[in-house]
């Protein structure tokens, strides 16, 4: 493993870089091809009031987790003064999540361009894409990319920022954006106090504009249809597809136990069931829906009871569940609810940044008590409150979310001698799937 930000080793560097010389790039769209699509004519003619008053009208929300109004965002460090900066987070590391790697190998340049106008819109001076190191042939694209852009012709009259790519360190704590930011000031990824906001006091002290990729892929998407357009699935038509009232498309990251898991781009407010049947070819075989998990390792897991919920910003809260990057995990009657607990907690405490005593003690207490074959839930549950009112940030709030997901809707998996309910797995409860 990486250590927590700062530089990843060069001799683990060096390995990265010769073995990636010998891999073909992603067939993505290159700048050729995405200015002969149309591509930065958005950016060239961009008018910030119209860019705003489209976006708002959209609906676009941040699709890495929060769900913040990206409007709401860019008008937030717009009045902050300046230097201002936009920090890019491609740091997809919630598991299960996948969907912004898709977005960076399939069309890199409409996240550049999304990136680019949310900069001019929010007067930012300069500009940091901070990206999974994994994500190998990605990084070489994108050195390739913005290379090529700020030599062409074609962008010649546009005054563009300095750009700077940024490689993290295999932290999943520096998803969370103050920790993101430490990281690339040269830091321990450890998330801040707030306030004040990042927004306020970002990076290198300067009011700062955090965004995921998929949000700024939207934002090139939505800006570069005609305000008028009416049925395109990747234009001003957004707001025009969601379902049961929300608005939008967004990207779901699948796995699973279904036929065809993937990356899907389906409406906001469709159902598990449906994004099953009508995405991903229906169950994979022998298997039937048992539980899902909405929102990768942090949203909770829900029961097949619940597969007809809209899958979308503020309907799960109330089963205890949000979407959060729309890493949808499908369980079928061969796995257990408890066992995917087990593992969370596991990978929870070992991402702990350490900084707080709820978190760093109560992932590694839970881990503990979890793997007792009787829960005790009323112990269990006292721990679970005292992380989520107490931690920092989100990594401490959410850990519990799978442990009380199954205490609410598993039950059945506690009961009987040594816990052992139904789907019981023959290594007693250890990490599975
Ligand atoms: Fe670090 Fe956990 Fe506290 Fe977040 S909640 S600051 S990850 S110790």
């Amino acid at each position: 493993r990486y250590p927590v930000g700062g530089a990843t080793p060069r001799a683990v560097r060096d390995a990265v870089d010769a073995g990636l010389r010998e891999c073909p790039l992603p067939p993505a769209q290159d700048l050729d091809a995405y200015l002969r699509a149309g591509g930065y004519r958005a950016l060239a003619t961009l008018d910030r009031n119209d860019a705003l008053a489209r976006l708002e009208a959209s609906g676009l929300r941040g699709l890495g987790g929060a769900g913040f109004p990206a409007v709401r965002k860019w008008r937030a460090v717009a009045a902050q003064p300046g230097p201002r900066a936009l920090v890019v987070n491609a740091d997809e590391g919630e598991p299960g999540t996948f969907k912004d790697r898709h977005c960076l190998e399939t069309a890199p340049h409409r996240m550049i361009e999304g990136m680019l106008i949310a900069a001019a819109a929010a007067g930012c001076d300069e500009c940091w894409i901070y990206l999974r190191d994994e994500y190998a042939g990605v990084r070489a694209l994108l050195e390739r990319e913005l290379a090529a852009l700020r030599g062409h012709p074609a962008l010649a009259g546009l005054r563009l920022p300095a750009i700077h790519l940024r490689r993290g360190a295999g932290a999943y704590i520096c998803g969370e954006e103050s920790a993101l930011i430490e990281s690339i000031e040269g830091k321990r990824g450890m998330p801040r106090l707030r306030p004040p906001y990042v927004a306020q006091v970002g990076l290198f002290g300067r009011p700062t504009l955090v965004h995921n990729v998929e949000t700024l892929d939207r934002v090139a998407a939505i800006l570069s249809e005609p305000a008028d357009a009416g049925g395109s699935p990747d234009g001003s038509a957004f707001a025009a597809h969601g379902r049961r009232g929300r608005r939008g498309l967004r990207l779901f990251s699948v796995s699973g136990r279904v036929r065809q898991p993937g990356v899907k781009r389906a409406p906001a407010g469709i159902t598990l069931r449906e994004l099953i049947d009508e995405h991903c070819g229906g169950m994979a075989e022998g298997h039937e829906l048992y539980g899902y998990l909405p929102g990768g390792a942090s949203g909770g897991i829900l029961p097949a009871s619940l597969a007809d919920l809209p899958l979308d910003f503020d309907t799960l809260q109330p089963h205890g569940s949000f979407i959060g990057s729309a890493a949808i995990v499908v369980l079928s009657q061969h796995d257990r609810a408890r066992d995917v607990a087990v593992n969370l907690m596991d990978f929870f405490r070992h991402e702990s940044c350490g900084q707080c005593t709820p978190c760093r003690a109560g992932t590694a207490k839970a881990a503990e008590l979890l793997r007792a074959p009787d829960w005790d839930g009323a112990l269990l549950e006292d721990l679970s409150a005292a992380m989520a009112d107490a931690s920092i940030c989100g990594l401490g709030q959410a850990a519990p979310n799978p442990v009380r997901a199954v205490i609410r809707w598993f039950p059945q998996e506690l009961e009987g001698p040594g816990g052992q309910g139904p789907n019981a797995s023959p290594r007693g409860g250890e990490g599975r799937p």
